[in-house]
């Protein structure tokens, strides 16, 4: 018998007061403490700011009773964070779980439950029902049902047991991810995708036979305890050798990556010590060469920086930390067109923050579009500031991230800016790069044709800097073609990139596109492009960019050293 009450509210506390709260609402229940859903186990929290796991059990009582007893087997295994009712010896617990958000010493963040119990005397427990809810569910609720190996829950309780009962054993916690295993379930099916999940499930059993844990994480993520051996590289390999064996095709091979972490704490909940074996993971995910690798602490330390770099862009993006500089965009009589919108995040002591310090970070985890969508009106804002004024002629032209597709709808977004602001749509241009398009069936295309249709000028940026496709252009509705320098400067075979540069420029013509080349930084390169036919540049030579306000005085003044 369960109530189930949502608990929405999260509690957040740092390792310093979690304690003193507790003692000031001790006062008001008959018992007050923590739970680690995942674990099934009781923690609290030293006065060091370390975790400290109690009794192994989510239930309230003795821990010889355990999960035969409780009521709650199910909540506390689907890690729902519900609150409930148990009955125990003629006792009946109320527990409120509220969910907890605690910030550990080395700031980062743990999850977990407090429970406020009140105890009653009770007479309604049926002590049957409950041993057949242990005895029918216990398996499936440990354990994967494809695979038969443990699930997530079922692999945190079995770490914890195998770390736990050797406290001398040096352990390691590895998890594992197939790469592109959506490839698997669209080219050979998914019955066949299954049979890859349970064959690498197999695999592991097989070659892990040591005192181990191995579970299903979720998806196509495993994840293994084991003591440290001396040939754990050859095991991985082993395992890699054989997973790719899974798949005989002669156009697609399987392959899996590992991250390590040598469990050094082992006082840390089994999600942070996977995590960080996630963490070593995820460094090496597009590394054909490297299988495996360590967690290590700096990759904590980027990990903290980067979910600090998160934290202060939410609490102000809109708080005018974010600006725009521009660079301006200059035709071959140097006469300025137009600017590129280039984000400058300025930090409260005045230092400037460069994209490529938050840009990247803001793309992993989604959040790019609120920047993007920021920046943009910004740009439109500017653009109608201008109208009437002696800038009026100029455009602006913003990036357009390739995640921005996947979560804002572009196609109305800017038609819109440009209708609040009343500017014409060829006063904004749009920079998209390759990658928004390189997928066809992803609907960007028709996207950009309509903002092209509706006189929005687009641009393909960094054209050359990654690995571009010539057969992109014909298909893409983009106006402005924008190569990097780096084009050239990446050969070493001068002559051929020479050859390249003209053949691409003399294509962009023929497609009716124009070209803006950036990361001009010297005259001699500007001659060269002249030379070559070029008729737009970007780049330090003219401009690094610039506030707003300088900007418009170069417009004014003119360059002050060209
Ligand atoms: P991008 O769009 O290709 O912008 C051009 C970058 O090249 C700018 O770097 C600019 O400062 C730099 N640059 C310009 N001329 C020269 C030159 O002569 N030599 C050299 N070495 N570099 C030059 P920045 O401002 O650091 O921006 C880097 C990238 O960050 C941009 O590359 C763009 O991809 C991204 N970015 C900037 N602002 C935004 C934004 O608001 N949204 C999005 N999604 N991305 C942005
Ligand atoms: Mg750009
Ligand atoms: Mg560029």
């Amino acid at each position: 018998m369960q109530t189930e009450e949502k608990t929405s509210q999260v509690l957040k506390y740092t390792y310093k007061d979690i304690n003193a709260a507790m003692d000031s609402i001790r006062v008001m229940f008959d018992m007050v403490r923590l739970v680690d859903v995942e674990e099934c186990r009781e923690v609290s929290i030293t006065l060091d700011g370390e975790l400290n796991f109690g009794r192994e059990c989510y239930a309230i009582w003795a821990s010889d009773h355990r999960c035969a007893n409780c009521t709650s087997y199910q909540s506390c295994q689907t890690r729902t964070k519900k609150s409930r009712i148990e009955h125990f010896e003629g006792k009946c617990f109320q527990v409120q779980s509220v969910p907890v958000e605690l910030t550990l010493k080395d700031m980062t963040t743990y999850s977990c439950n407090m429970e406020l119990i009140t105890i009653t005397e009770d007479d309604h427990y049926d002590k049957e029902t409950d041993k057949d809810v242990w005895e029918t569910s216990g398996y499936i609720t440990t354990h994967d049902s494809l695979t038969g190996i443990l699930n997530w829950e079922g692999f945190c309780k079995n770490a914890r047991k195998l770390i736990s009962d050797e406290p001398d054993e040096n352990f390691l916690i590895i998890s594992a991810d197939i790469d592109n295993f959506r490839y698997v379930n669209s080219l050979f099916g998914n019955t066949k995708g299954n049979e890859v999940l349970v064959g690498v499930a197999r695999i592991f059993t097989e070659l892990f036979d040591k005192k181990c844990a191995i579970g299903r994480t979720g998806g196509v993520n495993f994840a293994i305890c084991t003591t440290n051996e001396s040939d754990i590289a050859s095991i991985l390999k082993n395992i890699a050798e054989k997973v790719s064996g899974l798949i005989s095709s002669p156009s697609f091979r399987l392959s899996i990556h590992f991250g390590i972490y040598d469990v050094d704490n082992s006082n840390l909940p089994i999600s942070i010590m996977f995590d960080r074996s996630y963490m070593a993971l995820e460094a090496i995910r597009n590394n054909q060469q490297m299988i495996y690798n360590y967690f290590d602490e700096n990759m904590m330390q980027k990990a903290i920086h980067e979910q600090q770099i998160i934290n202060d862009f939410k609490k102000n993006l809109r708080s005018g930390q974010f600006v725009i500089y521009l660079q301006p965009q200059v035709n071959k009589n140097h006469y300025i067109e137009g600017a590129e919108c280039l984000v400058r995040w300025v930090l409260p002591s005045g230092e400037l923050l460069p994209p490529f310090e938050f840009i990247g970070i803001l793309e992993q985890v989604g959040l790019i579009g609120k920047l993007d969508e920021y920046v943009w009106e910004l740009a439109a804002r500017q653009l109608s500031e201008w109208k009437g004024t002696e800038y009026e002629s100029l455009y602006l032209s913003v990036n357009v991230s390739p995640r921005d597709f996947y979560y804002l709808d572009i196609a109305k977004i800017f038609p819109a800016l440009c209708k609040k602001y009343d500017i014409m749509t060829d006063k904004l241009h749009i920079e998209i790069t390759e990658t928004a398009v390189a997928d066809e069936t992803s609907g960007n295309m028709a996207t950009l044709k309509k903002l092209h249709d509706e006189g929005f000028i687009v641009e393909i940026d960094d054209f050359g800097k990654g690995s571009s496709s010539l057969g992109l252009l014909k298909d893409i509705q983009a106006d402005v073609l924008k190569i990097d320098m780096q084009f050239l400067q990446k050969s070493e075979n001068e002559k051929r990139s020479f050859v390249i540069l003209q053949s691409v420029i003399e294509m962009a013509k023929k497609l009716d596109m124009e070209i803006i080349t950036e990361g001009v930084e010297t005259v001699g390169q500007l001659d060269f492009l002249k030379n070559l036919g070029c008729s737009m540049f970007q780049g330090f030579y003219f401009s690094r960019p610039i506030p707003v306000a300088a900007f418009e005085k170069i417009i004014k003044d003119g360059f002050e050293n060209l």
